[in-house]
């Protein structure tokens, strides 16, 4: 019998999981099943025992339950530890339930992998200081950027963010007025685009090679990467994050790195035909 993976949401029927990883295994020859499993929302730990009691070997977790999954770990890793959420669960070999988070990663690869930007010795601005940002600090970090910088429309959650990781490397927090200029590579781990929101942003803040990262992702250009490209700033949307921290799931559950780039194509094509 095939192995058993799932993706555990409330929503979930929106999820793109099922045919990300159902690409990943055609492309790997991995035997694998997936399916989006719908959480009630009072029901999560429930969902997820029965789903692993019968069998079950790794679950993606989406909105809203990534801070539970958290708690219902028995073990973490370091990055999920930081993030303080959990977007993969699997069974480690003393069949103890292992949560990590492959989001910050998944930001990671997309950038220097993918797009082939440079994170290490840039300047670096990351907007927002919500789950995401969190959970992409420490992979950030890892790169070593010249500089990290949060900024936030609540500048005491950035100053907050940036006081709790201080210990893996140099990065401070504010709000988003006034920014400094001259950053390298802007992250916009906000949310204003899902609301079709641009956060206050002045023309000044890129160099004159400087790139714009927005982790939301779309058929049309997002709020942030227009903003980005009306400058001449190259710029990308998350869909290749998307992709990428699948991949970073996939691998741990199967031990298998699949190719990222035409599973993001053909992501593409279908947002862009409006499958
Ligand atoms: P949270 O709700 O935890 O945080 C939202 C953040 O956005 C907060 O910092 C909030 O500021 C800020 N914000 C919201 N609206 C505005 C606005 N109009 N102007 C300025 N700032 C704003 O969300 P997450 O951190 O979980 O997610 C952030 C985004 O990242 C989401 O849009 C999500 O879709 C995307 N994402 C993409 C992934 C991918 O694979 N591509 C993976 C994970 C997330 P404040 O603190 O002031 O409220």
């Amino acid at each position: 019998m095939s192995d058993r993976y799932g993706v555990v949401g409330n929503p979930i029927e929106h999820s793109l999981s099922p045919q990300i990883h159902i690409a990943f295994a055609e492309q790997t020859g991995e035997d694998l099943v997936y399916e989006k499993l719908l959480a009630p929302l009072d029901g999560f730990v429930k969902t997820v025992s029965a789903f692993f009691a019968e069998g079950g070997r790794g679950l993606n977790v989406t909105v809203p339950f990534k801070l539970q999954a958290c708690e219902l770990a028995d073990a973490l890793t370091e990055r999920a530890a930081a993030a303080g959420a959990v977007n993969t669960l699997m069974r480690d070999q003393d069949g103890r339930l292992l949560g990590d988070n492959t989001d910050g990663a998944g930001l990671v690869a997309d950038i220097r992998d993918n797009l082939n930007w440079a994170i290490q010795d840039q300047r670096v601005l990351l907007l927002g200081a919500g789950g995401a940002a969190r959970g992409a600090l420490l992979p950030l970090l890892a790169e070593r950027p010249a500089q990290l910088h949060i900024a936030n429309r609540t500048a005491a959650k950035a100053c907050q963010l940036a006081d709790e990781f201080s210990h893996y490397g140099a990065l401070s927090g504010g709000g988003l007025e006034p920014l400094c200029s001259g950053f390298d590579l802007v992250i916009n781990a906000s949310s204003a685009s899902l609301d079709n929101q641009l956060p206050p942003l002045p023309k000044y803040l890129f160099t004159s090679s400087g790139r714009a990262y927005d982790m939301v992702y779309g058929a049309t250009p997002t709020p942030f990467v227009h903003w980005a490209r009306e400058q001449g700033v190259e710029a990308a949307d998350g869909l290749g994050m998307l992709v990428g921290q699948a991949a970073e799931a996939f691998f741990l559950w199967r031990g298998v790195a699949p190719l990222v780039e035409p599973v993001q194509a053909q992501l593409r094509r279908a947002l862009l035909s409006g499958q």
